[in-house]
C-alpha cells in the first residue's frame, strides 16, 4: 500500500475527463494484458505528460471494466525504457528489471481512472481523499 503525495496531481486533462468520452491520452507501451490492457505506459494527447497506470481491479461480464492507479512519468524514464525495449530482448528477468525501474521511479498520484478496455472509454476520473492507501502490489499478485 502507498499513499499519493500531495505535491504531485495528475493534469487538468486527465482529470476534466467525464465519463464516456475516449481516452485523453494515447499508448506509448503496453506492459502487461489479460484481455485488454492492464499496465501501461501512456502520454496526455494534450499536455504529453506521461503516466503509469496500473490496474487494481476489473469487473463487467468480460472484466472490461477496470479500475487503475496512476503514476507520474518523468520522460527520461520512459525515454530510457522505450530505447531498452526497441533494442529487443528474449531475456524474460531484463524485461521484469526494465518495468521494475519504470514503476520505482514512477510518482503516485491521487487520480483514480475506471476505463472500460473494450471499447477505450473513460468511465469515471476521480481523486482520491488524501491519506487513501493505494494497492500496488501487482494485480497478478492479488486477483487470482
Ligand atoms: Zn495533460
Amino acid at each position: 500500500m502507498a499513499k499519493p503525495r500531495a505535491d504531485i496531481t495528475a493534469c487538468d486533462h486527465l482529470l476534466a475527463t467525464s465519463g464516456g468520452t475516449p481516452y485523453p491520452f494515447c499508448t506509448e507501451s503496453v506492459l502487461d494484458e489479460q484481455a485488454g490492457v492492464t499496465d501501461a505506459i501512456v502520454r496526455c494527447r494534450t499536455c504529453g505528460q506521461a503516466y503509469l497506470i496500473e490496474m487494481l481491479d476489473w469487473s463487467g461480464d468480460l472484466f472490461e471494466r477496470r479500475r487503475f492507479r496512476t503514476s507520474h512519468l518523468d520522460d527520461d524514464v520512459v525515454e530510457k525504457f522505450m530505447h531498452n525495449r526497441r533494442r529487443g530482448s528474449c531475456d524474460i528477468n531484463r524485461v521484469g528489471a526494465e518495468w521494475f525501474a519504470v514503476q520505482s521511479q514512477a510518482q503516485l498520484t491521487d487520480l483514480e481512472l475506471t476505463l472500460d478496455v473494450r471499447r477505450a472509454v473513460v468511465l469515471e476520473v476521480r481523486r482520491l481523499p488524501a491519506e487513501t492507501d493505494i494497492p500496488m502490489a501487482h494485480w497478478r499478485e492479488r486477483l487470482r
